[in-house]
This record gives C-alpha cells, sequence and structure tokens, in this order.
C-alpha cells in the first residue's frame, strides 16, 4: 500500500504560481478554439454583425445535449474528463430568458424584505412570501406541462443568488426548499390528478407546502424514523401518527410532504403504483419496515403544528415540529407508489443541494466588500490596514475560495442542463460538502480583519456566522455530503477494480499480476503516468497549474487504489480515510471548475479576466498543496494518527469529558 501511494512524488502544487508565466491574453488554449461561444464572439466582433449570433445562438439552442459521462465517479476509476475544462457556455438568448424572468421577480420581492428585520423579528413578512408565491417563484423548475415556468437548473441557481442578495440567505432558502423539497416531488411523483391539483395553487402563490422527513430521534438516519402509517378502517384511507421535526415554514404551509413508515410492511419492488386497497393489502402482507410519501393537508383530522423553535440563525425560515395523531388521510394522498417514500425524501434533498451553496455566496460576496471597504477606511500603526500582508492574505483566500465555491456551483448546474441523461449527484453532494467548509470559514476570516468592531451584535457579520452555521446543517450536515461523495465513489470504484483487488490481494495466485505491480511502483514521478495533458485544454497562461492539477488527480487514483486494496469493503468503516477521500475529490473538482471558468473568462475577455485568472489559480494552488498533504496522510502517518484519535475520543467518552486533569493539579 505505502509503497503504491509513494510512486508518485509529491511535488504536486509546489510554486506553481512562482513557474506561472503570464503570457498575452490573445493566446488561445488548442482546444478552447473549437468552444462555439468563443467561435460566436470572435466572428462577430471581427464582422461586426449582430446576425451571425443570432444565428449561431439558435444553433447552438437547438443542439441536442451532450452524451457526457459522470466526472467525479469517473475520476474515482481514474478517467479524467478534461472537457469539463470547457465551461459549458450558456447561450445568449438562454441567459436573456433567465435574467428577464430573474430580475424582475427579485427585484420585486426584495424591495420589500430587510434581512436585518428578519433575523430581528423571526419571520419573512408574509407579503414576501406571498410575492415570491404570486410571481411563480416555487414552480420555476417544474415543466410548462406541469404548470411551471420550464427553468433550466442554471436559472434556479440564478433565481436562489438574486433572492438572496443584501443577506437575504433566509430568504433563498425559503424558496429553495419550496422548490426543490417540495414543488419538485409533486412534478415528479404526482400522479396527474394530484400534479392539477396542487401545482397550479403553488403556481398562483395560493398553497405553500413544508417538508416532513426530519425527526427528533432518528436525525440523518431516516430509514430509523418512528412515524407510522397503517391502513385504516374498511381499507379507505391511511392513518398517520407520529411527530416531524425542525420542518420549515410549517405554521403558513397549507400542506405537508410527510414520509412515514408503513407498520407491518416491508420493502416493496417491482410493484407498480396503486393506490387501491387491495393493493395496499398485498403489498401489506411483505416485511415491514417500508415508507411511503403523502400529501397531507393542515387541516386534516389530528395535525398540529407546535411553537416555532428557535434557531440561531436562518430565523426566516420559521421551523417547528408537526404532530400528527391518528391522522386519516385518503388513499389518493398517497405520493409516488406504496414504499417509494424513502426514495422520493433522498431524491428530494439529493437531486441539486448543490443550489443551496446559492443561498450563501451572495452573502460572502456582501462580506467581502465590507471587509475591503474596512481595510481601507481603518488606520493603524500610521497605514491603512489593506497595506498589511496578513489582512491581504486574508482577503485573497476569501476571494479564491468562494470564486471555486461559485465556480464549482454553477458548473454543476450547467453540466445537468446540458447532458443528455445527467448524472452528477456526487458533484452535486461536492459542492455542498465545500459551502459548509468554507461558508463558516470566510464568515470568520473577515470577521479578523474588523477585529473587535466584527464582534459586536448586530452587525452583519453576526447574522452571517449564525446563518451559515446553520445552513451548514440544513439538509443532513456536512458530513454526510463528504461520506455521500466517497461511498458513492468507492463503491463505483469497488465494483470496477473487484478482479483488480481480488488479484493484488492474493499475489502468489497471480504472480504475473505482482510483477506488473512492482514494475509500475518502481517508476518513479508522475511525468509518465500523465496521459490527458490538461493544460491542452485551458489557457495557456494555466500551463503549470493544469499540469499540477493533473498530477493531483493521480494522487488521488494512487489512493483510492490503494485503500481499496487494503480495506476493500471494510472501506465503510474508515471514515477519517473516507473524510479524506472526499476532500480530494471534492478540490479537484473545485479545480477543474475554478480553471475552466477562468480560462473562458480569459479566452472571452470578461471584465476583471486577469483577477479571475489568479483567483483560479491560488485555488488550485490551494487544493493541489492539501492533496498532497492527504496523500502524505494517508500513505505515512494516518493510520497511526488515526490509532491515535480514536484512543483519545474513546477515553473521552469513557470520562464523559476532556479527561484530562488541569495543569496545576498535583499528587504529592
Ligand atoms: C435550518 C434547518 C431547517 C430544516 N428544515 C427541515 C425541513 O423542512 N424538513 C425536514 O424534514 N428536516 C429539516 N431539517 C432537519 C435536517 O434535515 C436535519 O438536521 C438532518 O436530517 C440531520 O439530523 P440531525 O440534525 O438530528 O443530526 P444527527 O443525525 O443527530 O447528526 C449529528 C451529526 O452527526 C453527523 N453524522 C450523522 N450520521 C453520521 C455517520 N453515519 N457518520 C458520521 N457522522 C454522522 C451529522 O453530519 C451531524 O453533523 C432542518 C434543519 C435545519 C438546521
Amino acid at each position: 500500500m505505502k509503497m503504491l501511494l509513494r510512486s508518485i512524488p509529491l511535488r504536486c502544487g509546489q510554486a506553481a504560481i512562482l513557474r506561472h508565466q503570464v503570457r498575452k491574453p490573445s493566446a488561445q488554449p488548442k482546444r478552447f478554439q473549437s468552444n462555439a461561444a468563443v467561435g460566436i464572439r470572435s466572428e462577430a466582433h471581427k464582422n461586426d454583425e449582430f446576425e451571425i449570433i443570432k444565428e449561431k445562438t439558435r444553433q447552438l439552442l437547438e443542439k441536442p445535449k451532450i452524451d457526457r459521462q459522470p466526472f467525479l465517479k469517473n475520476l474515482f476509476i481514474k478517467k479524467i474528463d478534461p472537457q469539463i475544462l470547457e465551461f459549458p457556455e450558456v447561450p445568449k438568448s438562454a441567459f436573456d430568458e433567465i435574467m428577464r424572468q430573474v430580475e424582475p421577480l427579485a427585484a420585486k420581492v426584495l424591495k420589500d424584505v430587510d434581512a436585518k428585520d428578519v433575523d430581528k423579528n423571526s419571520e419573512i413578512p408574509d407579503e414576501v412570501v406571498a410575492e415570491l408565491g404570486n410571481s411563480g417563484a416555487f414552480v420555476h423548475l417544474i415543466p410548462r406541462t406541469h404548470y411551471g415556468n420550464d427553468m433550466d437548473l442554471v436559472g434556479w441557481t440564478s433565481l436562489i443568488e438574486s433572492l438572496s442578495l443584501n443577506g437575504n440567505v433566509s430568504l433563498g432558502t425559503l424558496a429553495y426548499t419550496m422548490g426543490s423539497w417540495c414543488t419538485r416531488p409533486i412534478s415528479q411523483f404526482g400522479t396527474e390528478e394530484q400534479k392539477a391539483f396542487y401545482l397550479p395553487q403553488i403556481a398562483d402563490g395560493k398553497a405553500a407546502f413544508s417538508f416532513c422527513v426530519s425527526e427528533a430521534r432518528s436525525g440523518c438516519n431516516v430509514a430509523s424514523m418512528e412515524t407510522s402509517v397503517r391502513m385504516g378502517p374498511d381499507n379507505r384511507g391511511y392513518i398517520l401518527n407520529g411527530k416531524k421535526s425542525w420542518v420549515i415554514n410549517a405554521e403558513k404551509a397549507n400542506y405537508f410532504i410527510v414520509i412515514a413508515k408503513h407498520e407491518g410492511m416491508g420493502q416493496i419492488t417491482g410493484l407498480s403504483r396503486d393506490t387501491s386497497a387491495e393493493y395496499y393489502k398485498a403489498a401489506a402482507k411483505q416485511q415491514e419496515g417500508s415508507m411511503s410519501a403523502f400529501i397531507v393537508s393542515k387541516k386534516a383530522p389530528g395535525v398540529m403544528v407546535g411553537d416555532v423553535v428557535p434557531f440561531v440563525g436562518l430565523k426566516g425560515l420559521r421551523v417547528s415540529e408537526v404532530i400528527f395523531e391518528e391522522t386519516a388521510v385518503s388513499l389518493d394522498c398517497l405520493l409516488g407508489s406504496v414504499g417509494q417514500g424513502f426514495d422520493i425524501a433522498m431524491k428530494s434533498v439529493a437531486a441539486e443541494r448543490h443550489v443551496l451553496a446559492a443561498a450563501a455566496v451572495p452573502l460572502l460576496k456582501k462580506l467581502m466588500a465590507e471587509t475591503v471597504r474596512h481595510a481601507c477606511e481603518r488606520k493603524l500603526f500610521n497605514r491603512e490596514l489593506k497595506e498589511f500582508q496578513m489582512i491581504k492574505e486574508k482577503l485573497a483566500e476569501v476571494a479564491y475560495l468562494t470564486y471555486g465555491l461559485e465556480s464549482m456551483m454553477y458548473l454543476t448546474s450547467l453540466l445537468i442542463d446540458t447532458t443528455e441523461t445527467p448524472e452528477f449527484d456526487l458533484e452535486s453532494a461536492a459542492v455542498r460538502a465545500f459551502l459548509g467548509e468554507v461558508g463558516p470559514y470566510c464568515v470568520k476570516s473577515c470577521m479578523e480583519v474588523f477585529g473587535a468592531a466584527g464582534l459586536a451584535q448586530n452587525t452583519v457579520f453576526e447574522q452571517a456566522s449564525r446563518d451559515l452555521l446553520t445552513l451548514s446543517s440544513l439538509d443532513g450536515g456536512t458530513d454526510i455530503a463528504r461520506l455521500y461523495v466517497s461511498l458513492s465513489g468507492l463503491q463505483y470504484a469497488g465494483a470496477a477494480y473487484a478482479k483488480n483487488i481480488h488479484e493484488r490481494n492474493n499475489p502468489f495466485n497471480y504472480p504475473n499480476q505482482m510483477v506488473r505491480n512492482f514494475m509500475v511502483n518502481l517508476v518513479p514521478g508522475s511525468k509518465k503516468k500523465r496521459k490527458v495533458f490538461l493544460e491542452d485544454y485551458l489557457h495557456p497562461n494555466f500551463q503549470v497549474v493544469g499540469q499540477d492539477v493533473e498530477l493531483a488527480c493521480h494522487l488521488f487514483f494512487d489512493c483510492v487504489e490503494g485503500l481499496l486494496v487494503e480495506y476493500n469493503k471494510n472501506m465503510i468503516h474508515r471514515q477519517m480515510d473516507l473524510r479524506r477521500i472526499s476532500e480530494m475529490a471534492v478540490l479537484i473538482y473545485g479545480s477543474f471548475a475554478a480553471l475552466g471558468r477562468a480560462s473562458r473568462s480569459y479566452c472571452n475577455g470578461i471584465k476583471h479576466n486577469q483577477q479571475e485568472m489568479n483567483l483560479a489559480i491560488l485555488f488550485a494552488n490551494h487544493a493541489t498543496q492539501r492533496i498532497d498533504a492527504i496523500h502524505k496522510e494517508i500513505s505515512t502517518t494516518a493510520f497511526a494518527r488515526d490509532g491515535l484519535m480514536q484512543t483519545v475520543a474513546n477515553h473521552m467518552v469513557t470520562q464523559q469529558s476532556y479527561g484530562v486533569e488541569h495543569p496545576l493539579s498535583r499528587v504529592f
């Protein structure tokens, strides 16, 4: 294992910035020249004929979606797809359409809401939520045939971002959860009758929904929920019992999407949807434990909404408990098939969880602006704060981390929108995991620049730190997103490498394989391994950093293969390594996103493209250095360190405390 991991010298990420040579902006990466959008721009520039743009945009719009493979999943089996470096272009007319829908809506809603008041009063004004509903904000994602606005994911991302401007994280998050957790499951899993009944009400702002999955005792382990459902008298409907926790907007909702566990029935597979009592009875004969989803009216008997739970942040969401006591619902309230509840819950939360970052990005930008302003105004030691190197370091770090987050978020939406059968759930979880890491960290860095002034109550920082911390726990937490990335990727890699792993673990039965591995491990350096040459897909200014990122991919491959060979199915129990693998994957994806975006901006002559280029280089440099360090951790010290960490934690658990005496305590 260690031999395998050491086969690549740890030079990735070294001084990329020093070696980085700035070239003329006119230089184009080889394969970028074929990018249709770049082609449009330069041609228009030469001929100054707007008609050409219109014509080509039309062609682009009519272009079928691409048959693209999932990037991160393939990375786990050593496949690098350099094509995603061509940050997909939004055709001008599609971009205009997004702006036409998003800008007026956001402007209309935002004029009546003040983030500070929302935080102080723990409430988004009713008129604002009504305005949001009336404007169709909650049906943007769903097809026109389902009474929606047929917006692409990139439009949805842009809408959530626009609604979250001026520190309105609660508002953006509310719109996100309404659209992604409530409306979309109805559109995706509902019957035609359910769609026809509920979706127009949501589109007109006449009905509000809440999503009821979590319970205080089960938390992330949704499968262990206690809310139960059983068949009612005469098999004419269902009876629900249980208590759901932390339900957003429950007070004002008219309906709830509720996931409940069947009493006396189990996992049902291969049965088509049929809400008849006969079907239910047949299905109920199967084992216990399966779940179903229901649309429950607040007016149904036995539905009670508890008091608002005062959270530290995102106070505008007004989360409450919802209690169901012998609540009778009719057969046609079933959403999806009997037994499909778990799937509906997971798909609703996971489908586009990267869009949650859109609620945080405007806040991070706002904090950066405030911090820069303060650094320019504050004078210390006869100099302005902005002149000190450590202050500049903090500003640049917050900027490149935000740039990485923003780039990954939009790249994920663009990939999903432009791919024929998109499978980017790992990328979506990667963005979500990165949000949890960098959001609170960036707030802390900005606060430090402000010193004591940043710690005063009622500042933008106070609210920002509370909001971003709460946002990080919204959909199961950052660790769950990390585990999703690594476990899903390793599962895929494990299946792909099964033969290889078996041969490596039985070297005496497969001597040829043993010799081949030995020879591979003898080859020093990574240059021989580089096959893709990422720099060919980027602007020439990114030559060095492109090489470093490719090298980082090889370090990742070594870690994945090494850990799988060593632990195989036991990997599920090695959470510290799973966290490391996930971090590497997230950083690689972030580097591709940042470099692809900056390369596009530079080639297209977007304003401040030089700054973008620098941010992308800094991000990729940060990523490759961190990947180096993780590779080293896995290949050398991690095992001893991980064991020690567990011993320390176990001692704390035994002592139910820190478990160490006071430094002044004595025994003599
Ligand atoms: C603002 C807000 C709004 C919410 N709105 C809703 C809503 O509208 N509807 C709804 O149904 N729910 C909602 N939730 C609930 C949310 O989805 C839950 O917080 C989530 O399900 C996690 O449960 P928990 O908080 O009890 O954490 P727990 O499950 O107790 O987890 C605690 C910690 O342990 C970690 N952890 C859990 N399992 C593992 C593991 N196997 N390995 C390692 N670490 C692990 C988690 O990442 C977390 O950090 C909301 C939460 C918040 C904060």
